[in-house]
């Protein structure tokens, strides 16, 4: 795209400060079912759950989950049998032997440092093995103390497509998001992109027609 046709399109939209308000409650308004996709009932099932999500999708955790959940249901159970074991009962997700070490490693710091709970702290979470930072800010932001933004594939596009960052790295991302986003809608705020980005604002084609955020939006192509 033309520097000087970006430069007319932001423009024409106004600064971010100005718009994230109204982008916010648009996207509420359009979508008051966004929520996490991935099912669970309890702390120690979202943390799996989100740490099997990764190059996945949740659909397909949520087959595999719907029968792992009914075999491990504490830390002890992902150490109580063989590697190998745990590798084939999560064998669907992919990356099955990262991921069963990742959980065990996991689990076995869940029970020495954390009395087998699932800690709420972005720092306490990072420290668990294979838990990135992505991962860390789901289960914060799920068990209702986000302490950080989810930058997904979807957020990362649609903040760069709204105008939000200028940023590639999701850590440089985040902190934009974290600037311009109030406080209160962090946990809200990805979901809302990636419901968004999911129906409308699709990566190939978005459909700008059918956008309730597109007069607000530099990228728009209406
Ligand atoms: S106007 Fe188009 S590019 Fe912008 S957010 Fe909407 S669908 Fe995406």
């Amino acid at each position: 795209m033309p520097r000087s046709y970006v430069h007319e399109a932001r423009r024409r939209v106004g600064p971010k400060r100005a718009r994230i308000l109204p982008i916010i409650q648009r996207l509420k308004a359009e979508y008051p079912d966004a929520k996490i996709a991935l099912h669970y009932g309890n702390d120690l099932e979202l943390l799996v759950s989100v740490m099997l999500s990764a190059q996945t999708t949740d659909v397909n955790v949520n087959r595999v989950t719907e029968r792992l959940f009914k075999k491990y249901k504490r830390p002890e159970d992902y150490l109580a049998v063989p590697e190998e074991e745990l590798e084939r009962d999560i064998y669907a997700t992919g990356f099955y032997r990262q991921k069963a070490k990742a959980l065990r490693g996991t689990m076995a710091m869940l029970l020495q440092d954390f009395d087998g709970h699932v800690p709420r702290r972005l720092d306490d979470l990072l420290k668990l093995p294979g838990v990135a930072r992505k991962t860390a800010n789901v289960v914060s932001a799920e068990l209702g103390d986000p302490q950080g933004i989810v930058v997904d594939t979807h957020v990362r596009r649609l903040s760069q497509r709204l105008g939000l960052t200028r940023q590639e790295d999701p850590v440089k991302i985040e902190r934009d998001l974290q600037r311009l986003v109030p406080r209160a809608d962090w946990g809200i705020f990805p979901h809302l992109l990636i419901t968004h980005g999911r129906r409308i604002c699709i990566a190939r084609d978005p459909r700008c027609a059918d956008c309730v955020v597109n007069d607000l939006c530099p990228s728009s192509r209406v």
